[in-house]
């Protein structure tokens, strides 16, 4: 395993850290497709053990993960494995803590009182049996949250947090415009680290590369999640893009050097960047995770030559261009009169399409989309459609986006 910095933080951190957010779950004939999935907590604690023995030494966490079971179960792993690796009882959970770290993040979302911060921190460290958490987060940052920190004074809690020892470290995770990512790096000197979301697709969106290297110069270490973009880059690739890794693959073989799978390809491209601290994988079987392992191996910056990144480019060109919608998101056709988040629908249909995911991918991206942006508001008054400079014919696009999320339900 490699090792890598964060910030300024005292703590060399793996290449690559274990997230829980994307667990081994039993399937539930029973159950309907809506339903949450348990998690296998048998295959979910053996890849914990198998993590930690081949070196990783950050678990991340959260509240909300797994409807709630994942702060639950890794409390329960993280004795299981401690007593399998380290011995028994207290002294082995000492010794494990002492080698992994333990992440987990507040659901600032959920705050509607001054106490509430408090409340479920109490409640995070009895499901994860901890007396302290490594590093905590306040989770999924954006617009109107510095509104409800201020309301309800959650960084003055939480610097009474960080001074009683429960929290060693704090920072944020984020999944906003680049603007207000600039301007909740600079509302505290509390933070210590911050988590994006970064890969070969997103240099350019939400915090981004500007993101990265703005919170590396101002000493944050930067966690990186969704190196694979949820999963849509280690899919089975689009012709386009095969042919491009194909060729990139040949050339390393030619050279005497082992081809890379789609995911190895966007793994090292994030670690190629020396800003990156380490990066999140929510991985959700054994395999997965041996071939993360075997990856963050030879991860580091300079891993990449120049021909790689420039396969890159062209990789995240090719993807780009098997839009089946044109659209910028350059946001002209906004505000919509009926309050439909035009590109946000647009780019749902788009990825689910680019990447393979279907209907289903759409139908739980499309989850996320809050009721009063949906599609099914559109009054077909035609306005956005003057507005847009790629003449796209938002209107039908708009139905058949119903249609389309509608497909196998
Ligand atoms: S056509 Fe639909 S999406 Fe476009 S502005 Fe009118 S209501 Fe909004
Ligand atoms: S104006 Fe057209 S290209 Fe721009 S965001 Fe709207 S639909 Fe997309």
């Amino acid at each position: 395993m490699r090792y890598r910095t964060l910030g300024r933080v005292a703590f060399a951190p793996s290449a690559l850290g274990f997230g829980a957010m994307r667990l081994p779950v039993l399937a539930d004939e029973s159950a309907g497709a809506a339903a949450p999935r348990r998690i296998d907590e048998e295959a979910a604690t053996a890849m914990l053990r198998r993590a930690v023995e081949a070196g990783v030494n950050y678990v991340d966490t959260a509240y909300v993960y797994h409807d709630g079971e994942s702060e639950p179960w890794l409390g329960r792993a993280l004795r299981q494995v401690a007593g399998e690796l380290f011995g028994p009882a207290d002294q082995g959970l000492a010794e494990l803590r002492r080698r992994v770290k333990v992440a987990t993040k507040l659901p600032v979302w959920k705050l509607e009182r001054n106490d509430d911060p408090e409340r479920l921190l109490s409640e995070q460290l009895e499901r994860l049996q901890l007396d302290s958490i490594d590093f905590y987060l306040l989770h999924g940052l954006g617009a109107g949250s510095l509104a409800k920190l201020r309301e309800h004074d959650v960084l003055g809690w939480a610097e009474r947090a960080l001074a009683d020892g429960r929290i060693a470290h704090l920072g944020f995770s984020f999944h906003d415009e680049y603007p207000l990512f600039e301007e909740l790096v600079d509302a505290t000197d509390l933070w210590e680290f911050c988590q994006i979301q970064y890969n070969y697709m997103d240099q350019e969106y939400q915090a981004g590369t500007r993101g990265l290297e703005y919170a590396a110069a101002k000493g944050l270490g930067v966690i990186v999640m969704e190196p694979v973009r949820g999963g849509q880059l280690a899919r089975r690739p689009p012709q386009a893009v095969a042919a491009l890794w194909a060729a990139a693959n040949a050339r390393r073989e030619a050279s005497g050097l082992a081809a890379r799978t789609p995911v190895d390809w966007a793994l090292q491209w994030v670690w190629n960047h020396p800003e990156v601290s380490f990066l999140l994988s929510g991985m959700s079987s054994l395999a997965q995770l041996d071939e993360n392992i075997v990856s963050a191996e030879c991860a580091g910056p300079g891993a990449l030559d120049d021909d790689d990144l420039e396969t890159c480019r062209r990789v995240r060109d090719a993807y780009l261009e098997l839009n089946p919608i044109p659209c910028t998101g350059c946001r002209y056709c906004l505000p919509c009169p009926s309050g439909v988040d035009i590109p946000k629908v647009l780019d749902i249909y788009n990825e689910a399409e680019i990447y393979g995911g279907g209907p289903a991918a759409a139908r739980f991206a499309y989850g996320w989309v809050s009721e009063s942006e949906r599609a099914e508001l559109c009054k077909q008054c035609g306005a956005c459609q003057e507005l847009c400079p790629q003449k796209i014919a938002i209107v039908d696009w708009l139905e058949k986006i119903q249609q389309y999320l509608a497909v196998g339900k």
